[in-house]
């Protein structure tokens, strides 16, 4: 058993960052003052192998909105069949793509192994409670996989007049409240801290048992107070360890949290571990 799951990894490789995200890619690296290496997957494994963590890699669809490929669910299943026990895969389909992306999400659970879904809706531009998209939650349901949607502002765009076109409404937690309310056997992950819509995620999830948030995408040290004042206490079975990584490393994320004060070495292992272990079933005959 690993020491922690990473709930939210990124492929640091030129198909996704130079492909899928490709000019949003770069507008990120601008606005963090911040270049992301290329790397091969052999070489994330191994790091990943070094901190002893289990990393949830991301497919990417979002060719509707953005026109550039997507990082299929087959190359993301292809690289956990290659590293066994390293990595779990989310699948990523295209919601405007209708009924094929109803039929590719029951394909890559099933046929490639994938363990939950990721969407952006910002990036893919849709509203999730929007009831058109609700025959492909009911397949997720019906897969019995959890479904992780991006939160908060957007990195992908950020700087940049208009924002690249990226809306924000889109990835306003508020509207998973309506999906959870609507879906209650779906199990949510808000992904990000929800900044600055993080006290209206963190009472979707005081409300709503099926919800939870990863905290991938800031260092815990710049991570709002009022998120980790529920995390070591009330909300403390609900929230995730992610990175974000290529964005964050693993590494700094563990080190700048390890620096914490007031974290329990129990409330420590259930964010770092536990909680994901148990939304992705780890350990329960499949
Ligand atoms: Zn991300």
């Amino acid at each position: 058993m690993a020491k922690a799951i990473d709930m939210h990894v990124h492929l640091p490789t030129p198909g996704f960052l130079d492909g899928a995200i490709k000019l949003y890619a770069a507008a990120a690296e601008r606005f963090f003052r911040n270049s992301v290496p290329r790397r091969e997957m052999d070489e994330v494994a191994r790091l990943y192998e070094e901190l002893d963590i289990t990393g949830v890699l991301l497919a990417w669809d979002a060719e509707t909105a953005t026109g550039l490929p997507r990082l299929s669910n087959d190359e993301v299943a292809d690289i956990v069949k290659a590293y066994p026990g390293r990595f779990i895969g989310f699948a990523s389909v295209d919601p405007w793509k209708g009924e094929w992306a109803i039929k590719e999400m029951e394909r890559a659970i099933i046929e490639l192994g994938l363990s939950g879904a990721k969407f952006h809706p910002g990036l893919q531009a849709f509203y999730p409670n929007d009831t058109k998209f609700y025959p492909l939650y009911e397949k997720i349901c019906a897969l019995g996989v959890p479904a992780l949607f991006h939160t908060g502002t957007n990195a992908l765009g950020a700087g940049e007049p208009g924002g690249m076109g990226v809306k924000m409404d889109y990835t306003r937690p508020i509207y998973l409240d309506i999906v959870a309310a609507d879906f209650p056997e779906l199990t949510i992950i808000g992904a990000h801290p929800a900044w600055p819509w993080h006290e209206e995620m963190l009472a979707i999830i005081g409300h709503k048992s099926n919800v939870f948030m990863d905290l991938s995408g800031w260092s815990p040290k710049y991570i709002p107070r009022a998120i980790m004042d529920e995390a070591r206490t009330r909300l403390q079975d609900r929230i995730l360890f992610g990175s974000d990584y290529p964005f964050i490393t693993p590494q700094r994320w563990l080190a700048d949290f390890d620096a914490l004060e007031g974290f329990s070495s129990e409330v420590r292992q259930k964010i770092l571990h536990d909680n994901a272990a148990r939304i992705l079933k780890l350990g329960e005959p499949s």
